[in-house]
Parts: structure tokens; C-alpha cells; sequence
């Protein structure tokens, strides 16, 4: 991750940066709410540049254009492109400047609401976060994730504030194919598989609060998740939605810097290096990653609880529908080379796979991320080690 201070040509420079950012300023949350946010909104600015992507712009345009009407705002829209790149970012902030926007108004899913939090942040001027998925919480964080022109993860960037206002609209979630409801109970999940390892010793008290919210809200995503999915938009629909969108969001925020991610992102990060991955979600292949992150610490540790819990996602994951397996995510036909290739970005120095409590080489990567629907044995016992040894010696010989 790099905190960051920007240059007069926009370009960032990493500094460390003790201030806080644990929340939005302000949430505003129902159903229909968009439309009722006009003064929230103008309270902000006046001149809003729009970012977002063209499917999501068009299912706005409605309320978007009430809101300019009835609060005499000047709004102008752009789209982030493919991904949240450096050179999309370059475009936004043309089209920020070309508007004289003293504001931006992100609108849609992880990548737009990261492009839109770090144009503000680099045009200087607040911004609002509308989340059209509840597939991660980045309407809530100070952190955008920056990607290659292809789609391939580059680094993230740490922002010095979460966005001044975030409106979460259920109405407008529910519009949402329910498989990315679904990617973001996997990448909140993540939270607590991550958090535990990087940050479980740790004795700050925000950190141990992070924590213990990421147990929490497992804890509630295994309890409500497979209820909320067979009702959308009923009420324990909502609460996993704040789950997923707010309270991993709260995780994030509380525990900061140093609650970091650890291997499940890591592997994330690695298979959006194969072309073959950019068919799933950002949350998907999380999810798959916390497999690969048990697995490893079962294969490296001998670690019988990591084990215990992968069985246990497992399950999970087959009533709700996040991938268990790296054919669960359409790549049963990479070669091994591919395989090695993602690996290795995953392993990279620096990269957060490192703050696993051992160190870890590609090749044990490649092995757990082939088997991480593996059955697990029982370890064996003292005794029942000692009467196998009793077994061979008195085995006749075959000869
Ligand atoms: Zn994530």
C-alpha cells in the first residue's frame, strides 16, 4: 500500500500518514434515497462531474436529473473506462478540469467508486460514493486499488479521508445481479481470515476492535447470508448488505494501515495477472484466496484449526455459491505456467502474502492453490502413530 502526497503534476509521492480515516462523514442509507439526496449532495458542491461506468450512468439518469433540476446544479459525466488505470485517471482529471468540477460523484461498483475517491483526492475536492453492487465496500474506504490498462492489479493507495458523504441506496443494489451480493460476502469474509493473521497480536486498541468487528461480522455473514440471498431486499437482506457495504467498511477504517490483508488478497491480486480470471469478481476470487490462505496454513503449520475452517467455508461457500476452486473460477485450463506466473506476482516482495506468519515460496502456493477442496484427515494421535508402527513390525513380508 502507499500513502501518499500528490504533486502539482498529479503524480503521488509516498509519506506516512498518521491521521485517521475511519469513516464517511456522512451515510445515507434507504431504499430510494438517491433520489431524496439533493440537498446532501448540493451541500457539497455545485458543479458535480459524475463518474462512473455507461450501464450505470444510464440507470441514474432519472434521479440525476431531478437532483440537477430542483438544486440548480451544473452536472457533467465521464466514464472511468475499462478500469480505475493510471491513464483513466488522466482522462477524469481533464474532464474535471474541462467541467470546473468542484466535486465528483462516484456511481457504480469497486472500480468507479476507487477511480472517483482518488480523482477527488487529486483534484482536491470532496466527493460522494454511490454504490450500485454490494460487492465490496469501497463506498466506505480511504483506499483505492489502481490497475494496468489490462486489468492487472498495480498497487493501492492509501487516501488521508473516507468520502465526505456515501449514499446507499437498497433500491439501487437490488438492480444488481445477486452473484455480486454474493462476491461481497466473500471479500467481507475475507476480513476476519486476514485481519486475524496480520493483526490477531497486536494490542492497539483500535486494532483489537477491528478485529474483533471482523469476527463479528463472519460470524453474521455465515448466519444470515444464505436467508438474505433466497429474499432480496426483504430485511436480513438489507442487514448483510450493510454488512458487506458498511460494517467491513467500519473494518477497514478502524483497523487502517496496519490491519492489512494478507494472503487471500495476495492470491486475488495474483490471478488478475491471467487474462482467463477477468470473467469473475473482485470478491470471487477473495473468496477463493481465504481457501488458499487456510490451505497454505494447513500444508505449512500442520495447522488442524485453518483446516477445520476450510472445511467449514467450504460448505458455506456450496449453499450460497462462491467459487471453492480454482475450476469454480473457470481455470481449469490454464497451464502451469500460468499457474506459476500468478503465483509468483502473489509472492512478490512486498507483496502481502508476507505478512503470514511463516515465510512462503511460489511453488508451496501453486500446491495449496490446486488443493484447496482437499479432505482433510485426522491428525493422528501418539497412541494410534505408535500401534501403526506396531502394525508394520509384525507385517510378514511379502517375499
Ligand atoms: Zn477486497
Amino acid at each position: 500500500m502507499a500513502d501518499l502526497t500528490l504533486s502539482s503534476d498529479g503524480s503521488m509521492a509516498s509519506t506516512a500518514l498518521p491521521q485517521l480515516a475511519i469513516a464517511p462523514a456522512q451515510v445515507v442509507r434507504g431504499a430510494g434515497i438517491l433520489a431524496t439526496a439533493g440537498e446532501a449532495i448540493s451541500r457539497l458542491g455545485k458543479r458535480p462531474l459524475i463518474v462512473g461506468g455507461d450501464r450505470t450512468l444510464a440507470l441514474v439518469q432519472p434521479q440525476i436529473a431531478s437532483i440537477a433540476t430542483n438544486f440548480e446544479l451544473a452536472i457533467s459525466q465521464a466514464t472511468y473506462g475499462a478500469d480505475c488505470s493510471e491513464a483513466s485517471l488522466g482522462d477524469l482529471r481533464q474532464a474535471v478540469s474541462s467541467h470546473q468540477a468542484d466535486l465528483v460523484i462516484g456511481i457504480g461498483g469497486g472500480k468507479a467508486l476507487d477511480a472517483a475517491k482518488l480523482l477527488a483526492y487529486q483534484c482536491r475536492v470532496p466527493v460522494v460514493t454511490v454504490p450500485t453492487s454490494a460487492a465490496t465496500c469501497a463506498a466506505w474506504t480511504a483506499l483505492s486499488n489502481v490497475y494496468s490498462e489490462q486489468g492487472a492489479f498495480l498497487y493501492d493507495v492509501a487516501l488521508p479521508t473516507c468520502p465526505n458523504l456515501l449514499l446507499l441506496d437498497y433500491d439501487l443494489i437490488q438492480l444488481a445481479p445477486q452473484r455480486t451480493l454474493v462476491a461481497g460476502i466473500g471479500d467481507a469474509l475475507a476480513k476476519w481470515y486476514e485481519a486475524s493473521v496480520s493483526s490477531g497480536h497486536l494490542d492497539q486498541t483500535l486494532i483489537i476492535a477491528a478485529v474483533q468487528q471482523a469476527r463479528v461480522l463472519r460470524d453474521l455473514l455465515l448466519q444470515k447470508s444464505v436467508a438474505a440471498l433466497q429474499a432480496p431486499g426483504s430485511q436480513v437482506w438489507r442487514e448483510v448488505v450493510d454488512a458487506s457495504v458498511l460494517l467491513a467498511g467500519v473494518i477497514g477504517g478502524l483497523g487502517g494501515a496496519q490491519c492489512r490483508t494478507v494472503a487471500a488478497h495476495a492470491v486475488h491480486n495474483g490471478l488478475t495477472h491471467l487474462l482467463q480470471s477477468h470473467g469473475t469478481l473482485h470478491g470471487e476470487k477473495v473468496a477463493y484466496g481465504i481457501l488458499v490462505q487456510l490451505r497454505l496454513e494447513e500444508m505449512v503449520q500442520n495447522n488442524w484449526l485453518a483446516a477445520t475452517s476450510r472445511q467449514q467455508l467450504l460448505k458455506f461457500y456450496g449453499e450460497i455459491g462462491l467459487p471453492q476452486s480454482l475450476a469454480d473460477l473457470g481455470l481449469m485450463d490454464i497451464t502451469l505456467a500460468e499457474l506459476a506466473r500468478s503465483a509468483e506476482v502473489s509472492c512478490r516482495p512486498g507483496s502481502d502474502i508476507h505478512h503470514l506468519p511463516f515465510e512462503i515460496h511460489a511453488d508451496q502456493l501453486m500446491a495449496a492453490m490446486v488443493s484447496t477442496i482437499a479432505p482433510i484427515s485426522e491428525p493422528k494421535s501418539a497412541a494410534s502413530r505408535e500401534a501403526d508402527r506396531a502394525d508394520l513390525a509384525i507385517q510378514p513380508s511379502s517375499e
